[in-house]
């Protein structure tokens, strides 16, 4: 019996979701009393260093056939090693490939799953896992009472720390099956800093009045280390890329640090970014919804707040 984490890697690189995963895993695991293997498909450098987040084995196929990032493939593999360690548990980072495999999985398994958990699962009594409903509105304790249970779960939602181990590697050989389904094409993301990951996260909406404007949101992103975002008109009148899109119908983050620029909060977008720890909203409306779900508010121009929030940057 253990905890098993799938470990994602985009082009040999393991995220920062991918270590929470495991140090998530690590947590469930000592609740247990059992240990945390990781489960890793596809050309990585140092797969041991997922010991450093708490996983004691690494079940590890180099082969670069599950570079394609194909769901069925990595379900059918990951279901071996669920297999042969008669793991019990299986945690996945609730991000692109988490959301696709763990629902296979678990149909495969027969085992439940809960989607998008946002804290430690609770075994005093049962296993029991919190998660956000209704686009943040609401929270689900949500039991799962099959022998296996699989759990996604929300970037940013647990605090951990890079310890010193490593992990021992055992090797899988083996190519990923097929699926019927060819990846023609992997674009990579252009922005600097992946929007998922970002701890801060600096987004403008419809108020900004054009892609012109948006020279001062990406000065101000860059200078507190965040990542740019948009809402959903700004996207679909290209303004920005739509992998900036954040919303019901776009990326849902949780960033320690929201800042919303000309952004009206409609309920639709707050689907997206009312998990942030902190949120900022400049408006110039006072009556702007944003500002229910604000932390801290500014009623203001845009244009006169932005380059001064620049300038105190700059002088810290
Ligand atoms: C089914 C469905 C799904 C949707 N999904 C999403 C989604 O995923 N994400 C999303 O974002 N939207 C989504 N929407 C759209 C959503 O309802 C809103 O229309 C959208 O979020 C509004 O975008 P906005 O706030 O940028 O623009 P607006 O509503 O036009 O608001 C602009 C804001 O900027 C302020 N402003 C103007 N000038 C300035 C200035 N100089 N300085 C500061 N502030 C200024 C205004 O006071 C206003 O509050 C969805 C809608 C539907 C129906």
């Amino acid at each position: 019996m253990s905890v098993l984490v799938y470990v994602n890697n985009y082009g040999g690189t393991i995220h920062k979701n991918a270590f929470e995963a495991v140090a998530y895993g690590k947590v469930i695991a000592d609740k247990l009393n059992t240990e945390v293997h990781a489960a890793l498909f596809g050309p990585v450098d140092n797969p041991d260093q997922l010991g450093a987040y708490g996983a004691s084995k690494v079940f590890y196929n180099s082969s670069a056939t599950f570079s394609n990032h194909d769901p069925s493939a990595i379900t059918a593999a990951l279901s071996e090693v669920v297999a042969s360690q008669g793991s019990e548990v299986v945690v996945f980072s609730h991000d692109y490939t988490g959301k696709s495999v763990a629902p296979r999985l678990a149909a495969r398994l027969k085992a439940g799953l809960v989607s998008g958990a946002i804290d430690i699962p609770n075994t005093d009594s049962g296993f029991v896992v919190k998660k956000a409903v209704f686009s943040g509105k609401a929270f689900a304790d949500v039991e799962i009472m099959s022998d296996k249970k699989i759990i996604s779960v929300l970037p940013n939602s647990l605090e951990y720390s890079k310890g010193e181990g490593k992990a021992e590697v055992v090797s899988l050989t083996g190519d990923a099956q097929a699926s019927g389904v060819s990846v023609k094409e992997i674009k990579k993301e252009s922005s600097k800093l992946s929007l998922n990951e970002a701890e801060i996260v600096v987004s403008g909406g419809r108020g900004l009045r054009g892609p012109e404007n948006w020279g001062m949101v990406e000065e101000l992103a860059d200078l507190l280390g965040a990542a740019t975002a948009c809402s959903r008109p700004v996207a679909d009148i290209d303004w920005r890329p739509h992998h900036e899109h954040v919303g019901q119908t776009g990326l849902a983050i949780r960033p320690n640090l929201y800042i919303a620029i000309g952004i009206s909060g409609a309920i639709q977008h707050l689907a997206g970014v009312n998990g942030s720890k902190v949120i900022v909203v400049i408006n110039t409306d006072p009556e702007a919804p944003f500002f229910k779900a604000a932390d801290y508010g500014i009623i203001g121009d845009a244009f006169q707040v932005v380059p001064k929030l620049i300038e105190a940057a700059k002088a810290l």
